[in-house]
């Protein structure tokens, strides 16, 4: 993103070396960008820059912020830096910090580099006290206004930067209220707000042991530093995890002029996306509260009206913002997430950034945008983050399902989801152990990150379409119904219409429509719609990786095919072992006394693994089908040995028992142990393949692939094993033989087991097991799940792949396999195969093929499109403020 800077600030040009400076004003240039100032501070620079209405004020830069967290204090010089440019402020506003006649007001907020809504803290209404409290009533005969500025800062103050208890002040309100009789904070009077200010002084001072800061300067400073361990917190920490953002990132402080929306019925604040982020329809959509100041929307402690209430009360200032909206989607050539506030009719832009949208909003608004000419087809493709189309590709409420609605709320993220209610966030962790469970909250607050985190869907009584629980849950891809008015909460219950649920009671929620239900719904397979369709086409034209897909039946294949599989990289054959009517046979196999007796048991099973195949070859005519030869330890089949039936039994299952399976009697070793398994196998693939050949003329291209092979002898006899039997049974009928790469030695050797092979495919489940020495098993939940939390590892290698160890792998058995098989095949079928960073190393070091789950397809191929793009450095999108 590039940054016009304006040079015609006189005051830049006496800024301290860059090395020293910690502070810029928002038309002064630098060089860091959004690293440095910040989404937000980048947000209010540009549109300073571009001439777009923002109150006057400064960035303090996340160098400062990483100084913070280093010495524990603000570092040297910072604070007179902050003078400096408080001055320059005075200067431009013709107000003055700390006066008791003009007061010049501030916020302080904060802003890292990577958007993270609600994570982190804001002060408004900085600068004043008692006296300028009075002098600000006099200078605008508005007491109601200077005394309703003063109360929300002793608050915001007294809970930000010195960690009170929200609720003291909140009770403290809601008292006064009652006491007067009135619903809203706007019925109270000028008295009654100075009368909760002295109510607020003293809880501060109850609190604190001292009395409230009445200097602005000290108000300002303490501030910046509560905003800098703001970063620290718990809950940014935990929300950091949830969104792989590093924690170094510091956060940025912009301080700025105060603008007004709480000055009565000519002012008001409000929220807006200029493309809806629910459904990505055009036109801008937003919320709007007359008469407050901006926490109050997203807070959700007034329910906000549409805009369309702001073009009735004020037009001008409306049209206004519906043009600057539009002219700030033009410039960032994306939908944005604006903030803003009218001040006696004068419009102000507070914040934009590029709209956390839900999956199907990110697909339609691209495809307009492309349509519009506003981005390019590789730019949209980009853009779109492949996980979100998760989202779409989830099950949905069966439409034709006769439903009674319990009750009806904001469709604030869509899904749906099923589950035993919660009612706090450390329940929702607890039980989500043990099954699916939805959050159910009055609202949800920073603090219920971790609730949110572990529910399938949350669903909240109260709050708007930008409320806490609906922007985050947007962000997440989590269903979420918002503003369910009709729900009560009282005493660990929730009444809907009448019925008492508890804690445990299953409800369902579509965060689509809004809708809540009482129990469990039918729910369907989600249908891809024709967005998704459009994006997928460009995709496909973008990508130079295949995509496979791992399936063991004939649905799976079906399906994956209609999500746009080009092939079967992975089946398994031992599920087929476990049947009914099968294992009664494997067992006799396993069990037999000599060969003789294990080939009359497997030719009982190899017309059970004929029709197997025959399915699956029907299902994927003309396409490439890759099956993998038994591979788990044998063992696996035969029940436990206190089950066994008779002594020999008994005798059997403990011979078989190994200590360490993963690493014993399996793969291509039981192969070579027990011949005739595998020719049974590979005898029922090619009559399999040569039937389905003769029935429709369309046979698939069979892949035979030998598990866990180490050394090039093992492939040598089990290519030679596989030749012979398809020689016999399908000489006509297309096939190659190759091998997994899911053993070091293989990866290291892979020059040699290139000799017998004509593909390889890298088994990075098993691949990652060895290379790391980890069981999987053993580690996920146990100590993998502490070197994360602690740091020792920033990801799960098991999702996304080592790349640079199990990866260099991966890169040494590519160019050795190449360097004697010019034209060997490559591919990956761990579960690797559908995740998109790993899908961009497999681009990267050259693979042929990805392999992933039927639902993932849809996700890999759009990651294969921006994996090829990013390589070729087009499209490339950097999403705009914070
Ligand atoms: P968040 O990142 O949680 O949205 P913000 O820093 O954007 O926090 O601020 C919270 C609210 O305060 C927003 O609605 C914002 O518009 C409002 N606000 C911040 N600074 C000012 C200001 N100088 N004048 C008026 N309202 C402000
Ligand atoms: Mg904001
Ligand atoms: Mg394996």
């Amino acid at each position: 993103m590039s940054l016009t800077i304006t040079q015609n600030s006189p005051a830049w040009k006496d800024a301290r070396p860059v090395d020293a400076n910690y502070v810029y004003d928002f038309d002064e240039p630098s060089e860091g960008g959004r690293a440095l100032l910040g989404g937000k501070g980048i947000g209010l620079a540009e549109m300073t820059q571009m001439g777009v209405p923002v109150p006057a004020g400064f960035t303090i830069t996340t160098d400062a912020c990483r100084a913070f967290m280093r010495d524990g204090d603000l570092p040297a010089g910072l604070a007179e830096q902050v003078d400096e440019h408080v001055r320059r402020l005075e200067a431009k506003t013709g107000k003055s910090f700390g006066s008791t006649e003009d007061p010049l007001l501030v916020s302080v907020r904060s802003g890292a580099a990577i958007s993270m809504p609600g994570m982190m803290d804001t002060i408004l209404n900085l600068g004043m006290n008692d006296a300028a409290a009075e002098g600000l009533a006099a200078r605008t005969g508005n007491p109601r206004f200077a005394y309703d500025s003063y109360r929300r800062l002793i608050q915001m103050f007294g809970e930000t930067a010195d960690g009170i208890d929200g609720h003291a002040f909140e009770s403290a309100l809601t008292a006064l209220k009652k006491q007067r009789g009135v619903q809203l904070d706007t019925e109270l009077t000028a008295d009654d707000l100075r009368e909760l200010i002295g109510t607020y002084k003293e809880i501060y001072r109850r609190e604190i042991g001292s009395d409230f800061p009445t200097d602005a300067r000290e108000q300002l400073l303490r501030s910046v530093r509560a905003v800098f361990r703001s970063w620290e917190t718990p809950r940014a920490q935990v929300y950091r995890r949830a969104h792989d953002i590093a924690d170094d990132l510091g956060t940025a402080v912009n301080v700025m002029q105060m603008v007004f929306g709480n000055k009565g019925d000519r002012s008001g604040t409000g929220v807006a996306f200029t493309r809806d982020p629910s459904t990505g329809a055009s036109g801008v959509v937003g919320e709007y509260l007359a008469n407050a100041q901006g926490e109050d929307v997203v807070a959700g402690i007034r329910t906000p009206q549409p805009l369309d209430a702001m073009r009735e009360a004020m037009p001008d200032a409306y049209r206004q913002f519906i043009e600057t909206a539009e002219r700030l989607e033009a410039h960032y050539r994306d939908m944005q997430d604006v903030e803003f506030t009218v001040e006696d009719d004068k419009l102000y832009l507070l914040q934009t950034r590029a709209a956390k949208r839900t999956a199907a909003a990110a697909l339609r608004a691209a495809v307009a945008m492309v349509d519009e000419g506003l981005i390019t087809k590789e730019e949209a493709i980009r853009r779109i983050d492949p996980s979100q189309l998760d989202q779409l590709l989830h099950p949905m409420i069966d439409p034709k399902a006769k439903l009674e609605v319990a009750a009806k709320g904001l469709n604030a993220s869509p899904g749906a989801a099923s589950g035993g209610i919660v009612f706090d966030a450390d329940s929702a962790v607890e039980r989500s152990k043990n099954g699916p469970v939805v959050l159910v909250r009055w609202e949800t607050t920073p603090d219920d990150i971790h609730g949110m985190i572990a529910a399938e869907g949350i669903l909240t009584v109260h709050g708007g379409m930008t409320s806490h629980a609906a922007v985050v849950a947007r962000g997440m891809g989590k269903p979420c119904v918002a503003g369910c008015e009709g729900l009560e909460l009282r005493d660990g219950t929730a009444t809907i219409g009448g019925t008492t649920l508890r804690e445990g009671d299953v409800i369902t929620i579509d965060g689509g429509t809004g809708t809540v239900y009482i129990g469990e719904v039918p729910l369907v397979p989600p249908q891809l719609n024709d967005d998704f369709e459009t994006i997928l086409g460009w995709a496909d034209e973008a990508r130079r990786l295949t995509v496979r897909t791992n399936a063991d039946t004939p649905e799976d294949a079906a399906r994956a095919r209609e999500f746009g599989a080009q092939g079967i990289g992975l089946t398994r054959t031992e599920h087929m072992f476990f049947g009914e009517e099968r294992l009664p046979v494997v067992q006799q196999m396993i069990l037999a006394e000599d060969e003789a007796g294990r080939r009359a048991a497997l030719d009982r099973l190899l017309p059970f693994q004929q029709s197997d195949f025959e399915g699956i070859f029907e299902a994927m005519a003309g396409l490439p089908v890759t099956i993998r030869l038994l591979d788990p330890p044998l063992h696996e089949f035969l029940p436990a040995e206190d089950q066994a039936t008779d002594e020999r039994m008994r005798q059997r299952i403990r011979s078989l028992h190994e200590a360490n399976p993963m690493l014993g009697t399996r793969g291509c070793r039981l192969g070579l142990m027990y011949p005739e398994i595998y020719e049974m196998q590979i005898r029922a693939i090619a009559r399999a393949a040569r039937a389905v050949h003769e029935r429709t003329g369309a046979a698939p291209l069979v892949e035979v692939m030998h598990p866990l092979v180490a050394f090039q002898e093992e492939l040598k006899r089990l290519r030679a094993l596989t030749e012979h039997v398809w020689a016999e049974e399908a000489p006509d009928v297309a096939h190659l033989v190759g091998t997994m790469i899911e053993l070091p030695r293989a990866a290291m050797r892979a020059d040699e087991i290139a000799e017998y092979a004509d593909f390889f495919s890298f088994g990075t489940n098993d691949l990652t097991q060895t290379a790391l020495g980890f069981s999987r098993d053993d580690a996920e939940g146990k100590f993998l799940t502490k070197y994360l939390q602690d740091g020792i590892l920033q990801r799960n290698p098991f999702e996304t792949l080592d790349a640079s160890g199990v990866g260099d792998l991966m890169r040494i058995a590519v160019e050795r396999g190449r360097s004697v098989k010019d034209g060997i095949k490559l591919g990956i079928c761990g579960e690797h195969g559908g995740d998109p960073q790993s899908i961009a190393f497999c681009e990267e070091i050259g693979l042929d093929y990805v392999s992933c789950s039927p639902f993932r397809v849809p996700l890999a191929r759009l990651a294969a499109a921006q994996a090829a793009l990013a390589k070729a450095g087009t499209g490339e999108y950097v999403a705009a403020g914070g």
